[in-house]
């Protein structure tokens, strides 16, 4: 799996980077891709990448502010013109209101889709886990910003071992029915008398991905505690070291406070976005060296970039 963001800019569009986007891509895993935020001009960006709007088969809405909503219309309008393409269903998830603004949007402009979107609304109250499917399940917590926006926690489940088949063809096992009833786990005993314990040659279950992506916000504990032990904390750096007074002022961190985070939350690896278009190159560079100076594993993303999971 892996997150290919499409705007890591701030409030505004600038040359570089567009307003937010990410596109996390489960397509070994589940032949999906879910969006997190849909700003202005996405639908522009996915042009420029592999990704199929009708794999996306979920929107996960952080909050209502215009450069993390403005471009669900454009891109829900496009999605259903994709020719000799099969139409799928997709689900929003997202604050209350979110429903209200994508139905008026798409009424008032007189858009038909020609399939079907199921919101999932929630609010301060109905937070906690809210999808749970075989593969994963997402939870979303309040983060604390300038309006009721969330941070995502998105946990895969454990994999299932592997059956080690070389093992078992030294072991004298024919390749064909055994096979499949050893990888359920069943002991089974050859016709020479040889006892074959499924547990020997099935390899340990192997810890599913943790990938937190949240929204604008101060530093706050629910931020932390989406992390704990994420494989990869994607977060907000709208301002530097030194600006944690207009930060809190605006609602937004910095990257000493998003490296703090990570930190406190014993995360892998730590994404820097929401970059405002202020910073120069220059300045980029030592978004990441301050960073680094309390969480190591940190890196800047730029928009298209890819980073593998
Ligand atoms: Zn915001």
């Amino acid at each position: 799996m892996d997150i290919q963001f499409l705007g890591t800019g701030a409030g505004q569009p600038s040359k570089a980077r567009n307003v937010s986007s990410l596109a996390l891509k489960l397509l070994d895993e589940i032949n999906e891709v879910w969006l997190f935020d849909c700003g202005e001009g996405t639908q522009n960006r996915i042009l420029e990448t592999t990704i199929r709007p009708r794999k996306v088969s979920k929107i996960f809405i952080t909050h209502l502010h215009g450069d993390h909503i403005f471009g669900l219309p454009g891109f829900l309008s496009s999605r259903a013109f994709q020719a000799n393409e099969e139409q799928t269903d997709l689900d929003i998830y997202g604050p209350q209101g979110i429903k209200s603004f994508v139905l008026t949007s798409l009424r008032v402009s007189g858009s038909r889709l020609p399939y079907r979107i199921y919101f999932h609304e929630f609010d301060q109250d109905s937070l906690g886990k809210i999808l749970e499917t075989d593969k994963f399940t997402v939870y979303a917590e309040e983060l604390d910003h300038t309006i009721f926006c969330v941070g995502y926690r998105v946990m895969q489940k454990d994999l299932e071992g592997t059956l080690d088949a070389e093992k078992l063809k030294a072991a004298g096992v024919p390749f064909g029915p055994l096979f499949g009833k050893i990888k359920n786990g069943q002991d089974v005993v050859l016709d020479d008398g040889t006892e074959i314990k499924a547990a020997d040659y099935i390899s340990a279950p192997r810890p599913g991905k943790i990938i937190t992506i949240l929204g604008d916000t101060r530093k706050t504990n629910a931020s932390v505690r989406l992390a704990v032990n994420a494989d990869v904390l994607v977060h907000e750096s709208t301002y530097g070291k030194g600006d944690e007074k207009i930060a809190r002022n605006h609602g937004h961190s910095t990257n000493m406070q998003a490296a703090q985070v990570a930190a406190e939350a014993g995360a892998k690896r730590l994404l820097l976005n929401h970059i405002s278009a202020r910073f120069l190159s220059k300045d980029i560079s030592q978004l990441k060296k301050d960073a680094a100076t309390v969480f190591e594993n940190v890196h800047v993303v730029k928009d298209l970039e890819k980073v593998e999971i």
